[in-house]
């Protein structure tokens, strides 16, 4: 992972074989520019990251969780800067991770500090579908975390617990955590014959989850989700969750999940 993004402290640059003399003659020529005490970019450097060392700090929490290419949860905005001291002012908040202070040598955090600082940032159930991104990409291990962080509080351990690097998408996340909040025993990633691989299996209904970006218009995507909602496949039903859906219509979402699964129950009983 790049951690510097064309932004380094001048002790990066000394030791990579610059000198003070060499530092000033670069930025006379526009190759360099003073970015804040001790720090410079070069002219392609990315933006967030030279705006978060402006601010004092380095990029962090959600904005370097987003630079890493995790799924984040729509929600976020604004730039999240990690430095010594906490607070909020120009719209940049100040992160800090839960347990000891890492040094900020980088422009940018590991993922490991990135993370920690976001469990305050992000709710549970988004923290947790970051996780899983990073997990699913292979970006990181939960072992690799455990040791990154020797202190781990109660709520974070819990989060950690509901993890599962398996999830393709965001969206596949939440609803298993949001199933499995309710009691719904939930299957991830399972073969089906006849269907392939599917995100998330609830007794006979299969249920596959968004995976596309923001892009297409709300409106198209919710119609989609509307017309095909609902697909029979042998024994089984099918149901496609938009994430839209699961921002602005989760009780209807529910409502659905409810009547198949309630419809099983009382067919298994009557069996019985
Ligand atoms: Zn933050």
């Amino acid at each position: 992972m790049d951690r510097d993004r064309g932004a380094y402290r001048t002790a990066q640059l000394l030791k990579a074989g610059e000198t003070a003399a060499s530092i000033r003659a670069a930025a006379r020529a526009g190759g360099l520019d003073d970015i804040g005490p001790g720090w410079w970019a070069v002219p392609t450097a990315d933006r967030d990251v030279v705006a978060a060392v402006r601010a004092g700090g380095v990029l962090s929490c959600v904005s370097a969780l987003k630079l890493y290419g995790l799924w984040i949860a729509p929600g976020y905005p604004g730039l999240h800067v990690r430095c010594s001291r906490h607070g909020e002012e120009n719209g940049k908040r100040r992160c800090s991770p839960f347990g000891r202070q890492p040094p900020t040598r980088h422009a940018v955090d590991d993922l490991p500090t990135a993370l920690a600082c976001a469990t305050k940032c992000m709710s549970d159930e988004d923290w947790i579908a970051a996780v899983d991104s990073a997990l699913n990409q292979k970006l990181t291990t939960l072992e690799a975390l455990q040791r990154a962080w020797p202190r781990i509080p109660r709520r974070v351990l819990n989060m950690l617990g509901k993890c599962d690097g398996r999830a393709q998408s965001g969206t596949e996340t939440i609803v298993r955590l949001r199933l499995r909040a309710l009691g719904f025993h939930v299957e991830v990633q399972k073969w089906i014959d006849n269907v392939g691989w599917v995100d998330l299996v609830v007794g006979r209904l299969v249920i596959e989850c968004d995976s596309r970006g923001f892009h297409t218009s709300k409106e198209a995507r919710t119609n989609d989700a509307r017309r095909d909602r609902h697909t029979q496949i042998g024994n089984r039903i099918v149901v496609r969750i938009m994430y839209d859906e699961v921002l602005y219509c989760w009780p209807e979402v529910l409502a659905d999940i409810r009547a198949f699964t309630d419809a099983d129950r009382h067919r298994d009983r009557r069996r019985r």
